[in-house]
């Protein structure tokens, strides 16, 4: 199936959740494609690529759906990136910016380190995937590659230099 057949199941919803902000919502992607959105995310690494890593790191909550995924389909690890007060001690935490305010999110430090894939939905300032690759750095994890389903470029304020996230869908910029 072609990307742009599986780009045209995500809604795009004006105002949502605030004023101004046009929210995508992947849903219908998930309820009808979700297998070929797999795979074609899986075609964003090479063999070679994907034989450099050992397991995935979801982002909570919506890059738990194609990091898990993603490692059922790959024979791979899968690690999880949570919400604070999620996960049981011993943890990394890291703080970092939002729009409005601050967030944090936290790692598990009880695993070896590992080679990773971080993955998540949507890259938009690219705030969160950023706190993640410090929380994997914390965890003594090596970051081969991070991967969005979705990029919303005019928003991006990271330079992310030789770790450029691969994108299955781009907006703007
Ligand atoms: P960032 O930290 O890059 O500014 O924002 C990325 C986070 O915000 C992602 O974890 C994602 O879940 C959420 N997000 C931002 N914009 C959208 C959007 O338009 N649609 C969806 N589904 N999530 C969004």
């Amino acid at each position: 199936m072609s990307i742009a057949t599986l780009e045209s199941y995500i809604r795009c919803v004006p105002d949502f959740p605030k004023q101004g902000i046009l929210f995508r919502d992947i849903t219908p992607l998930l309820n009808q494609q979700l297998p070929a959105t797999i795979d074609a995310l899986a075609n964003l690494l090479t063999d070679e690529e994907w034989s450099t890593i050992d397991a995935i790191v979801g982002i909570e909550s919506r890059g738990f759906i194609f990091a898990s995924a993603l490692a059922y389909a790959k024979n791979k690890g899968f690690l999880v990136v949570r919400k604070p007060n999620k996960l049981p001690p011993p943890v990394h935490q890291v703080s970092y910016d939002l729009e409005y305010g601050q967030d944090r999110l936290e790692i598990s430090s009880q695993f070896q380190p590992q080679r990773v894939l971080i993955v998540d939905d949507v890259l938009a300032t690219g705030g969160t995937l950023n706190a993640a690759c410090q929380l994997c750095s914390l965890a003594g994890h090596d970051i081969q590659q991070t991967m969005t389903l979705i990029n919303l470029a005019d928003l991006n304020q990271f330079l992310w230099q030789g770790r450029k996230p691969r994108t299955l869908f781009s907006y703007g910029a």
